[in-house]
């Protein structure tokens, strides 16, 4: 019950998704919550990867690279009618990661390359689990040529923007910190993921808590206590009931 609870605070949200109603809900001019998507590995045209950004007087911080966030972003950015200057895609240069499942990462190579080929002109600092490190330098690898290409051939580009700098997350505790933002990260119970984290992130005025993919957990609670925000995914118990029974002893060790 208490999670459904959650859910409901979802609602009180900045909700971007797709062509669904937009609507501002946010109380405060220093920090936003966009959910950029809500998806899961099912590619439903009406819910985006799963993706969220935290902008900060105007400067974003994004958790975790669901297919589908840059543009979502830009959607919400002036050049494409929104009014978050910060979701201008150029200007995200911070991005953490709860866990390594594709729904999370896929879009990775996308938040790499276009706010770099936009004008992203500093290394994209990422933190997140264990092994985002290798998962960075084969995506690097993989747009080699790309970037070659954009670097050496006649289209304009710098050479520091396309680049990673990865911090692995190796336990518990403060792993960020700068003006606007302080992130921790807590373990999340997700299946037998080695490192799936959640993380509670500080702001001047907001305490936002995110679960990550997760089971029911003690320990979210003990780091959702007190915080203005809980983001958390949940599923339906209507769905769940139709599932198989090996699909409900997944939903069940994996998540909410
Ligand atoms: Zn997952």
């Amino acid at each position: 019950m208490k999670f459904k609870q959650i859910a409901v605070l979802l609602c009180a949200l900045l909700i971007q998704q797709g062509t669904y109603a937009q609507r501002d809900f946010s109380d405060s001019e220093v920090t936003k919550l966009v959910l950029l998507g809500t998806g899961n590995p099912n590619p439903s045209p009406e819910q985006s990867g799963c993706a969220l950004a935290i902008v900060v007087n105007d400067v974003p911080y994004v958790v975790d690279f669901g297919p589908g966030l840059i543009r979502m972003a830009a959607a919400l950015s002036p050049r494409y009618g929104g009014n978050i200057e910060g979701l201008d895609v150029k200007n995200i240069k911070r991005a953490f990661l709860t866990h390594l499942h594709s729904d999370h990462t896929t879009g990775y190579p996308d938040l790499i390359l276009t706010p770099w080929v936009m004008g992203r002109d500093e290394p994209l600092e990422v933190y997140g689990p264990t092994g985002i490190k290798e998962m960075t330098d084969h995506i690097l690898e993989a747009y080699r040529e790309d970037i070659g290409y954009r670097l050496y051939g006649t289209e304009p580009a710098n050479d520091v923007g396309w680049r990673v700098n990865c911090h692995e997350i190796l336990k518990e505790g403060l792993f960020y910190q700068d003006e606007h933002i302080k992130a921790e990260a807590f373990r999340v119970p997700h299946g037998t993921w080695p490192n799936a984290w959640g993380f509670r992130f500080t702001t001047p005025d907001k305490v936002i808590v995110i679960s990550g993919d997760s089971a029911p957990s003690e320990n979210i609670i003990e780091y959702a206590s007190g915080a203005d925000i809980l983001v958390h995914e949940v599923y339906s118990a209507a769905g769940y009931e139709k599932k198989s029974e090996s699909w409900k002893s997944y939903h069940a060790a994996h998540h909410t």
